[in-house]
């Protein structure tokens, strides 16, 4: 059963305010589950040597900017204790922006333009390295920084999950022969600090898998301690904790993730004489997914061969369900006790037939002016947003721990949809 964090009455109070459609996250449960993850890992311990006061120690899961690139948003996570996973300049501005620096941030990016690692170099990041050959690259424009951590793809040894495909077919990552001629290789230019990365699900609800991976990686370490006497500082599990977008799947249990991981932990890296290695993560889903809503009101019913719920949000505000066909839940405001005795689909006004957010779903009884509530639109949702058919971003909303709402993105106009245009003298 999913329900809302806020009544029908308060959603048309604030409606009156901000025209839907917008997105809201909430920020109470945000911080709450990072708390949750952050207190699940608090066995993991601090890496070896001193640390520079501004990096992050022990247990920290950098947070995906691509999920929820807003810096308010942001700046609740940094609060938290998370730092932040960048893949391109922009993400990285943005971690600069409000104020994440050093190894609070963890650039992992693939085919890296120049102008990219150039920033990543300037801000302190710690460089997750998506393929041999930039190690040479790095040594030969810029420098092989101190720290360097490596991004292990291990092809038909591990089976990948529906999003993410086989990992031999994705393009991300060091095979592992690559791998430890990397190590090696990075060593000869300088590095001394290493960490070692592996990233090969995406939205996966079963825990088994991340301590499977984890195990994987630690099994690594231990060959790297023996071939090359190469010790790890850290090891990224990665991103992929998936959340429960239909009401009958149950969210990962981060204690269970922990404890398993932690058990794995102790039979392999202490028992080879590798503790301590600090253990991370770089999850953006599960960390705000769930605590983000898209509010948006119906325009028009219609009726043909089916039954259409017509809303002033289309596939721009959230690609999931028209790019994967993956569910979003649908709650009716002020309806919510009321049977769902009617078969929707549920559209926006794209000249694309995928421009549906449910097909064939049961809701109750729907009109015109009703407002509807698509569940789970915290990460990729507004983030994955695009102007197709002129249609223009909306804003985003916070409702804070006070309960207030402060407008943490203000909605795009036409000038700013045709800001770029080059117009005739
Ligand atoms: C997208 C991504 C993540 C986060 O994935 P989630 O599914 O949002 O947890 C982490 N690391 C890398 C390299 C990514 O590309």
């Amino acid at each position: 059963m999913k329900t809302l964090p806020f009544s029908a009455d308060f959603l048309r109070d604030l409606v009156s305010e901000y025209p839907t459609p917008f997105h809201i996250y909430t920020e109470a449960a945000i911080r709450e589950n990072a708390r949750r993850m952050k207190a699940a890992f608090g066995w993991v311990p601090a890496g070896p040597g001193a640390r520079a006061a501004t990096h992050p120690d022990g247990y920290c899961n950098f947070f995906a900017v691509k999920a929820l690139p807003n810096p308010h948003v942001m700046r609740i996570l940094r609060e938290e204790g998370m730092g932040f996973d960048c893949s391109s300049y922009s993400e990285l501005l943005l971690a600069e922006m409000i104020g994440a620096r050093g190894e609070e941030i963890m650039f992992t990016s693939n085919d890296t333009p120049r102008k990219d690692y150039a920033k990543a170099l300037e801000l302190g990041a710690i460089l997750n390295l998506d393929d041999i050959t930039h190690i040479d690259y790095l040594a030969r424009e810029f420098r092989v920084p101190d720290m360097v951590c490596m991004r292990y793809n291990p092809g038909s040894l591990k089976e990948g999950n529906v999003i993410i495909g086989k990992p031999e077919e994705a393009k991300y990552g060091f095979t592992r022969d690559q791998l430890f001629d990397g190590y090696a290789r990075a060593r000869d230019l300088g590095a001394t600090r290493f960490g070692l990365h592996t990233m090969v699900a995406s939205n996966e609800l079963n825990a088994d898998y991340f301590v499977e991976t984890a195990e994987i990686l630690f099994d690594l370490a231990v060959e790297l301690k023996e071939r090359l006497g190469i010790r790890l500082e850290l090891i990224n599990l990665g991103g992929g904790v998936g959340i429960p977008y239909h009401p009958d799947q149950t969210p990962v249990d981060f204690e269970y993730v922990s404890s398993g991981i932690r058990a794995a932990y102790e039979v392999r890296i202490t028992a080879a004489g590798l503790h301590p290695i600090r253990v991370v993560s770089e999850n953006g889903r599960v960390v705000t997914g769930p605590y983000g809503y898209l509010v948006s009101s119906v325009i028009h019913m219609k009726e043909t061969y089916k039954h259409y719920v017509g809303l002033d949000a289309t596939m721009a505000n959230l690609m999931r369900p028209g790019m994967y066909g993956a569910y979003h839940h649908v709650t009716v405001a002020g309806k919510e006790g009321a049977e769902p005795t009617q078969t929707y689909d549920v559209t926006g006004s794209l000249c694309e037939n995928n421009d549906k957010f449910a097909i064939d779903r049961r809701l109750p009884p729907v009109e015109v002016g009703d407002l509807l509530v698509i569940h789970d639109t915290g990460a990729h949702g507004h983030s994955m947003g695009f102007n197709y058919n002129g249609k223009l971003r909306s804003a985003e909303l916070l409702l804070k721990t006070d309960g207030t709402v402060e407008m943490i993105r203000r909605p795009e106009t036409v000038e700013d949809l045709f800001a770029t245009i080059v117009w005739d003298e």
